[in-house]
Order: structure tokens, then C-alpha cells, then sequence
């Protein structure tokens, strides 16, 4: 086995006085789907905007692909804050789908898709437009490439979301509630795209949501975060069927 290609050893997160993360000790391997439920407030969304650099750490190490993320080895070998070409490089394994979308509304969904890899990754126009009509075939939405997001249903702009993520060719996609933005009845075209991608053998997934049987279908691993710890983790048939702890057992009671 490889080394993990996400690790928390003992992050510690504050907000003034509150403490969000609590020594967190957290992997994620390659190819893995791993989903994290949990109460509201437990961390989830935290470990996400950690990982994408949003949010800075009060202590531990994150790491990905084995770099730490806010240091980087200097010339001795010793770390040294990182640099901005080093958080940038970081940043580009992993792409993130937020909750609230966040597509750039005065974008079409092409130009969405193909903005940061023409500006990050430096792809010619053609290059980008080509892989972005790749991806909007696959979330199905190849027929709307000239569309605002505004002029889209949120199930729609959820897709120009997973499919502006895939540009960029992360190793890692992370999930913040995918679908908890969404009318009930396009939960189901935003789910089958994610299963459609679970069944990629070499992305790795890491997918925060209160969607209890979709985290059970295309997870290898779930684990329940409560007050920023991981409170206990396993196998979803196991983890959803009989938990150990008394706490995942009173969370899922209130949620299934
Ligand atoms: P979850 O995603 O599990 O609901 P979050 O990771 O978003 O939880 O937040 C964990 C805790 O940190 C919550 O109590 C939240 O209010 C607090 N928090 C999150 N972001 C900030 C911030 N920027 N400033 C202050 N408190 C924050
Ligand atoms: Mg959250």
C-alpha cells in the first residue's frame, strides 16, 4: 500500500476561542471514497476548506501526496512556510464542489469550465473548450454550454460545478454537500453523476453529506465527525448497521 494521499496527524483548528478541530488523526488513500457525516458544526466543511487552503491550522500537519500543505522543504531540507508557488501546486490536486454552487454568473457554462485551466494550468483556448465539452457530455449537460448560470435549474449548476472541479484534473475531488441546496426532486441527477465517478478506480473521493444512502452506496469508508474529532469510522455496512458508539447510533437515528 502506498503511502495516504490526504493525512491530518493531530490538526488542531481554532476560531478565537473555539476549538473546531481536536487533534484530528484522519487518512484518505488513493482511490479511496471516503464520506464524513456528522452533526452540523462537528468540523466536516472545516477539513474541506483546510485542505483547499481556504482555511489555515493552529497546529499538526496536513498532508497531501506526502507534502505538507502550509510548509515546504527549504534548501537544507528543514520546512519553511510555503511559498505561494508551493500552496498553488497543493491547491491543484484537489478540486472542490461547494454547496452554493459558486459558478462566476456573469460566465456561460463553458467559459466556467474552461476559465482555470486556461489561466492556472495555461491550456490554449482550443485545448480547454475541447475537455470542457468532454465533461459536460459526461454530467449530461453538452447542450448548454452557452447558457448563464442563472438560465440553469440548481441541478444543472451543481454539474457545470463537478464538471468546472474535473477540469483542473485533480487526483482528489471533495464534495461539501453537494445536494443539500437543492429542491428534492434534482438530488437524483446530481447523485447519479457522483456515483457515475465513484466507479473511477483512481479518483480519490472525499464526499461530506446527509445523504445516508448514498454515502452508503459508493463509500469505502464512513466516518462520523462529532465536536472535531472523528468519533468512530468503518465499513458503511457496518457503520450504518451497527455502530459501536452510542453517539453515531443517536445521529443516525435522527437522520435515516
Ligand atoms: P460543519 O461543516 O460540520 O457543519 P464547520 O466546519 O462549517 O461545520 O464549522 C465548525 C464550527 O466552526 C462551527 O461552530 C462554525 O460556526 C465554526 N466556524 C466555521 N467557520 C468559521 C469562521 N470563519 N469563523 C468563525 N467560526 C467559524
Ligand atoms: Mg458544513
Amino acid at each position: 500500500m502506498t503511502d495516504p494521499i490526504i493525512k491530518f496527524d493531530n490538526v488542531v483548528k481554532r476560531f478565537g476561542e473555539l476549538t473546531v478541530l481536536d487533534k484530528l488523526n484522519f487518512e484518505v488513500n488513493r482511490g479511496e471514497k471516503v464520506s464524513i457525516i456528522g452533526p452540523s458544526g462537528s468540523g466536516k466543511s472545516t477539513v474541506l476548506r483546510i485542505l483547499m487552503t481556504l482555511e489555515s491550522i493552529n497546529g499538526g500537519v496536513v498532508t497531501v501526496a506526502g507534502e505538507p500543505l502550509w510548509h515546504e522543504r527549504g534548501p537544507d531540507g528543514s520546512l519553511v512556510p510555503a511559498s505561494e508557488a508551493h500552496l498553488r501546486k497543493m491547491r491543484a490536486q484537489l478540486g472542490m464542489v461547494f454547496q452554493q454552487f459558486n459558478l462566476f454568473p456573469h460566465m456561460t457554462v463553458l467559459r466556467n469550465i474552461t476559465e482555470a485551466p486556461t489561466k492556472v494550468l495555461g491550456l490554449s483556448k482550443k485545448d480547454a473548450k475541447d475537455r470542457a465539452e468532454e465533461l459536460l457530455e459526461l454530467v449530461g449537460l453538452a447542450d448548454q454550454a452557452q447558457k448563464y448560470p442563472h438560465q440553469l435549474s440548481g441541478g444543472q449548476q451543481q454539474r457545470v460545478g463537478i464538471a468546472r472541479a474535473l477540469a483542473m484534473r485533480p487526483n482528489v475531488l471533495l464534495f461539501d454537500e453537494p445536494t443539500s441546496a437543492l429542491d428534492p426532486e434534482l438530488v437524483g441527477e446530481v447523485l447519479n453523476v457522483i456515483g457515475k465517478l465513484a466507479e473511477e478506480h483512481d479518483l480519490t473521493i472525499l464526499l461530506v453529506t446527509h445523504e445516508m444512502r448514498f454515502a452508503r452506496e459508493i463509500s469505502d469508508r464512513v466516518c462520523f465527525f462529532d465536536q472535531g474529532r472523528i468519533r468512530e469510522e468503518g465499513a458503511p455496512e457496518d457503520l450504518f448497521t451497527d455502530p459501536n458508539e452510542e453517539r453515531t447510533r443517536e445521529f443516525l437515528k435522527a437522520v435515516l
